[in-house]
């Protein structure tokens, strides 16, 4: 990878614009764009300066820009920049472009501007992954977690442990050195409990990856319940006032909506899926099993149940068939704009009318319980109603969006609390999950190995252990690597 070429993309997305911005950097930025601008000479110009001009081809006047200067060191890329910000024509932009193409520039790959800046040690790696994260970024949280990356709170908290480690493998290696003289130069006490702190910081990380992906990427919620239980009013009900601003996903599986939901800037994907029921058909019985995969893959299940129809027995059984490990499942009982306010029935007339009832329904008796000196607005179901002992236990109506704000609390609960306090380091990348869980791995070994294995075992344990944690900052790079890594990125990035 050779950076004596000089680049150019456009930095602006494609289409028509205000205006459109084209990036050029490396050696010869400023004497090619000098070559194409009729204005002032660029070349003597201070850095951080905007000059108004004209880019003239031959004795053709392409468009009137502005250009401003960033001379090497100081500049994004560490090279000389120049950024020509032009009227926003598809047609001006692919101009001036293929104009400094003849003028000796070739066209960035993607990404290409910001691995230069890595490799010129303007950002590490795992900064430079964090612009791409910024530039996806679709919700506060996960854009205040790519800026913190960005500033390299979790590349310097790496960095010293790395930098410490470094010391002691210098030392163990000094030991290979005098092998016939059983010397001990790297203090094992002091390695046990530089690796005990290394180690507490790492697992911190690593459990942050749950949190720091679901912001990243949204929390995969999934509302559930039997066919009419009110599911597609409510997911209306819950986009309402978001649906302006919210983005429509297309659904991965053709039976299930998906729709993006923010809740106090943390992105929820609300999947309403297919009513589950006893299976008559063969095509149903695919869309219950979608579902039943669509909670799988969730970290929260809304079950949404009517509350004048279901049984007792009904209610059980879906608990218990939807209930999985590791899924928050909030129990939402609806249509409580149903249930009349009654003021003078006592709950003791209610028991005996649901007594005789036959129907099995809870409420057989329509109108639901009774209400005493109650508004609707203020009134709740309570779990023992159902006979239910559950905390995460709503009532609502999603026809009158009665209480549906509580929900959205509940359910933004259910994936943050209080975990969320807003300068904490957070993964949210998958290669650095791995890269540190290998370290987390070779570190552990090295402990087991500490008072029994000889020094050159140690010495490649904690060798291997920094060759992760340097992957993640990339003190350690392959071409193959950062391959990866920067062809994600957009072109002029
Ligand atoms: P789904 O099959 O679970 O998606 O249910 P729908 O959202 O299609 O609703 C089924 C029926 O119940 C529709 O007629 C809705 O208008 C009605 N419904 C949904 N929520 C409520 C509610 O809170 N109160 C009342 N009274 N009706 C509701």
């Amino acid at each position: 990878m050779t950076n004596d070429q000089t680049i150019v993309a456009p930095a602006t997305p494609n289409g028509i614009g205000a205006i459109g911005i084209i990036r050029l950097s490396g050696p010869d930025a400023i004497t090619i764009a000098n070559s194409v601008f009729s204005g002032k000479d660029l070349a003597k110009q201070a850095s951080h300066t905007i000059h108004l001009g004209k880019i003239v081809d031959g004795g053709l006047v392409l468009d009137e820009v502005l250009v401003s200067l960033f001379i090497a060191p100081r500049s994004y890329t560490r090279e000389n920049v120049v950024e020509i910000s032009c009227h926003g024509s598809v047609y001006i932009i692919e101009s001036i472009i293929k104009l400094l193409i003849k003028k000796g520039a070739r066209p960035a790959k993607a990404g290409e501007f910001t691995l230069r800046a890595f490799l010129n040690g303007q950002l590490d790696l795992s900064q430079a992954e964090a612009v791409a994260d910024l530039i996806a970024s679709n919700s506060k949280a996960s854009q205040q977690v790519a800026f913190q990356q960005l500033r390299g709170g979790f590349s310097s908290q790496l960095q010293s442990l790395r930098d410490q480690l470094v010391q002691f493998a210098s030392l163990i290696e000094l030991e290979l050195d005098f092998a016939e003289e059983d010397v001990e130069f790297a203090n094992r006490d002091q390695l046990k409990k530089l690796i005990g702190e290394i180690n507490g910081v790492i697992g911190n990380l690593i459990r942050s990856f749950e949190l720091g992906n679901a912001i990243k990427k949204g929390v995969n919620t999934v509302i559930a319940g039997r066919p009419n239980a009110g599911k597609s009013t409510l997911l209306n009900a819950l986009l309402n006032e978001e649906r302006a601003i919210v983005s429509h996903l297309p659904g991965t599986t053709r039976d299930t909506i998906e729709e993006v939901l923010n809740i106090n800037g943390i992105n929820f994907r609300l999947i309403d899926t297919a009513g589950i029921r006893e299976a008559t058909d063969a095509i149903e019985q695919i869309g219950v099993q979608r579902t039943m995969e669509k909670i799988g893959q969730s970290a929260i299940l809304v079950y949404l149940f009517d509350a004048n129809e279901i049984t007792i027995e009904e209610l059980n059984q879906d608990i218990e068939s939807l209930q999985k490990p590791g899924i928050t499942m909030l129990k939402v009982a609806n249509k409580i704009d149903l249930f009349e306010v009654r003021k003078s029935e006592s709950p003791k007339v209610r028991k005996k009318k649901e007594n005789k009832s036959k129907s099995g329904k809870i409420f057989s008796d329509k109108g639901g319980p009774p209400i005493p000196n109650t508004k609707l607005s203020d009134f709740r179901l309570q779990t023992s109603d159902f006979g239910l002992r559950t905390s995460d236990f709503l009532s609502i109506s999603a026809k009158e969006k009665l209480h549906i704000d509580e929900l959205k609390q509940h359910i933004y609960n259910s994936a943050i609390k209080d975990k969320l306090t807003g300068d904490e380091t957070l993964v949210t990348n998958i290669r650095h999950l791995e890269a540190l869980q290998k370290t987390e791995e070779a570190l552990l070994r090295v402990l087991e190995g500490i008072d029994i294995v000889t020094s050159d075992f140690l010495a490649m344990d904690i060798k291997l252990a920094l060759h992760y944690l340097g992957e993640i900052t990339g003190a350690v790079t392959t071409d193959d690597l950062l391959e990866n890594i920067f062809s994600k990125f957009c072109i002029g990035k």
